[in-house]
């Protein structure tokens, strides 16, 4: 019998959330607890009260069922109810059958950049973590391509990611908040450099019921999404959000339009080249006075308010839609070229000039105050 004492701690935790996830799972510390998949019944009807008999114990690993008595390692219910999962840990383990295993995140120590914890980071393209599995299934439903999102990360969750004291105990904020650890269950998108390196990040949530769906790493200063890779001379795009400007091709992300000043202050080629340069906010009602102080500066415009959400399996069928990601899921008069882009001159065919575009602006919120 195999001892199962060298898989890690997170890889567990992410194979139990996979394994009983759908079974009522909820997370305390030391413990999962949820529906016995063997002798528990998941109850249609909402108000009937859930009965988790059935508990992992993250000290042990120790499966154990308080009605029907089974009592084992996971390990050992992983073998006989979801073989896949056992036998990427055990794959992962021992690379056997020739399968290598993936190499793992290389750190590149950089002044100023989150410290990450051994483990904590998976690249996407793992394809033996579970955390990362998930997270790269969440960028293809968004139609994100493979050659992109292959070189993101999932930051995993788990108390072995904690910062801790001397002692060993964890070490705790004043508010009486554990330390480290803050963009567990997250993907983490890199803001690469010339050279591969990194320091800022975008750390969008897994969890759909996280209301703070977007993080950026306040550690360290705001770049510009792909800054380094842009080429003014060229016809070229400035969105608000990194995963959006990932589907056009020669465009920045600024995090945001009231960062949007910032950016052109430090970029003077932004301002030089601003007739090669459109500008694609998101839909959603945009910060109207910023979004006038950039339209002065003779920035060309894409008009949004043509495109409608026409898909109806779509939530916000019938809607205008929000923002580029939107429109590539659920807009069907968008062309997008063949590796998965839009087509410039989609964009180019609903691009107007600054003076067209403050006009329109006008008819739509009216007119600006004189003060
Ligand atoms: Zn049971």
């Amino acid at each position: 019998m195999s001892n199962f004492q060298d898989i890690p701690d997170s890889d567990l935790e992410s194979a139990v959330r996979e394994a009983y996830g759908d079974q009522d799972l909820v997370e305390d510390v030391g413990f999962f607890n949820f529906v016995c998949p063997y002798c528990g019944t998941i109850s249609e009807n909402p108000m009937a009260k859930i009965k988790r008999k059935a508990y992992v114990y993250t000290n042990t690993w120790m499966f154990i069922c308080y009605k029907c008595l089974r009592e084992h390692h996971v390990m050992v219910d992983f073998k006989e109810s979801y073989p896949e999962i056992y036998k990427r840990l055990i794959f992962q383990k021992y690379g056997h059958h020739g399968q290598k295993k993936q190499p793992s995140y290389k750190k590149v120590y950089i002044n100023g950049a989150y410290n990450f914890k051994d483990g904590e980071l998976v690249p996407l393209d793992d394809l033996y973590d579970a955390d990362a599995i998930r997270a790269a299934d969440f960028c293809r439903k968004r139609n994100i391509r493979q050659d992109v999102y292959s070189r993101w990360f999932v930051c995993k969750r788990g108390k072995q990611f904690l910062d801790r004291n001397p002692d060993g105990s964890v070490k705790l904020n004043k508010l009486g908040f554990p330390i480290g650890n803050e963009y567990g269950n997250r993907l983490i998108i890199p803001y690469y450099r010339f050279g591969g390196t990194w320091i800022q990040f975008d750390a969008r949530s897994l969890d759909p019921n996280n209301t703070l769906r977007y993080r950026n790493y306040t550690g360290a200063k705001r770049e510009l999404y792909n800054g380094d890779f842009i080429h003014f001379d060229r016809q070229f795009y400035i969105l608000e959000g990194s995963i959006d400007s990932t589907f056009i091709k020669n465009s920045v992300a600024i995090g945001g339009l009231q960062h949007f000043m910032s950016f052109v202050n430090e970029n003077p080629d932004i301002l030089k080249y601003k007739k090669n340069c459109t500008i694609l906010f998101d839909a959603d009602d945009p910060g109207i006075s910023d979004l006038r102080k950039v339209m002065k500066l003779g920035f060309n415009w894409f008009d949004w308010s043509k495109l409608i959400n026409d898909n109806k399996d779509s939530a916000s069928y019938g809607k205008p839609v929000k923002d580029v990601n939107d429109a590539v899921l659920n807009c069907s008069s968008i062309k997008m070229t063949s590796d998965g882009c839009i087509d410039p001159e989609f964009i180019s065919g609903r691009t107007y000039s600054s003076e067209a575009g403050i006009m329109m602006l006008n008819l739509k919120y009216g007119a600006p105050k004189k003060r």
